[in-house]
């Protein structure tokens, strides 16, 4: 599954969106927040900018100190949300040890939650609601829905089970009249479960002390490969891609599979804050 080839057409999508939205005098942007010196995060926020850009978006980089309170923080938060020309936040992660992601991120307008991470909106996820959804979660979605993978009555086994990844995948994917089992690090007998799957999500990123290899899949099995990690200097995936890509009907590359993807749901999802915002506007101005 070429996660860079789907993204690129999202993008060129979203792009002549953006074009239509300007002609009518809507700006969409997006603005980020980093906090402290974090090196990888920093490129992966060069990376989203650059494409928000690519598709004519407006782009702002706020930064605060390591130390900044969790009050600071939440006092940024609180101005960009009120900020008519801000439609779309993202808050980098991780953040400094001293401060508690979920308590900040429930401080972002739920409107404007360009990585769908907030309360409100994870928890729609739950209730099956229509929200912004997690970037991850969404681009596999979006994946396999391309691909036209079936979920219906199919296992799909999902390795990691964190907030950004494996909890809103496994009921974005129940949703979806998967079954699903959602693996962790204390999960026993996990190769007897990945190679019963119809479907196998790894998102673990522990290269070289965690590879899912062919032993663990089996034929004709849809592998998506979340993972990241750096060996030699190179970015790997989870997965043994030789190997495994010869049992599988359908598998993801890294890099090219869901990084790519990750980025264009971001974009997607600050184009749709913004439309619906402009459409709130608009329905405020007309009732005067
Ligand atoms: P995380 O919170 O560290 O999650 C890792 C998960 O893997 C945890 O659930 C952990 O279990 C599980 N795990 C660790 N060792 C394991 C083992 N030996 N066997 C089975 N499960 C094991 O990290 P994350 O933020 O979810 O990200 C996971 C990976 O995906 C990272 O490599 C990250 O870079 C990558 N990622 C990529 C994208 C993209 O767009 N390509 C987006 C998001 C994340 P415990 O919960 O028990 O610790």
């Amino acid at each position: 599954m070429d996660g860079s080839a789907l993204a690129r057409q999202i993008r060129a999508r979203l792009r002549e969106e953006v074009s239509s939205m300007k002609a009518s005098g809507v700006h969409p942007r997006l603005e980020t927040i980093r906090i402290g010196d974090d090196e990888p995060s920093k490129v992966y926020l060069a990376v989203k900018h650059r494409a928000a850009h690519e598709i004519g978006l407006a782009t702002g980089d706020q930064v605060l100190p390591a130390g900044s309170s969790h009050a600071e923080v939440c006092a940024l938060i609180s101005e960009l949300n009120s900020r008519k020309d801000v439609n779309a936040i993202l808050l980098q992660l991780p953040l400094p040890g001293h401060l508690h992601a979920p308590a900040i991120l429930a401080r972002i307008s739920p409107a404007k939650d360009a990585d769908g991470l907030t309360p409100e909106n994870l928890g729609k996820t739950v209730y099956k609601e229509e929200s912004i959804l997690p970037c991850t979660p969404k681009g596999i979605m979006a994946l396999l829905a391309h691909y036209g993978v079936a979920l219906r009555g199919s296992h799909a086994v999902i390795i990691n089970r964190s907030t950004l990844v494996g909890k809103p995948l496994c009921h974005l994917m129940v949703g979806e009249d998967a079954t699903v089992t959602l693996c962790h690090s204390k999960t026993r007998g996990l190769s007897d479960l990945t190679s019963r799957a119809d479907i196998v999500v790894s998102a673990v990123g522990r290269r070289p002390d965690f590879v899912l290899g062919a032993e663990m899949v089996r034929d004709g099995a849809v592998v998506v490969d979340v993972g990241t990690s750096r060996v030699g200097g190179k970015v790997v995936g989870d997965v043994d891609f030789a190997n495994v890509s010869q049992k599988a009907s359908y598998i993801t590359p890294v890099p090219g599979g869901v990084g790519p993807m990750t980025v264009a749901m971001l974009l997607e999802n600050t184009v749709a804050a913004a439309t619906s915002q402009a459409g709130l506007a608009r329905a405020l101005a007309v009732r005067g």
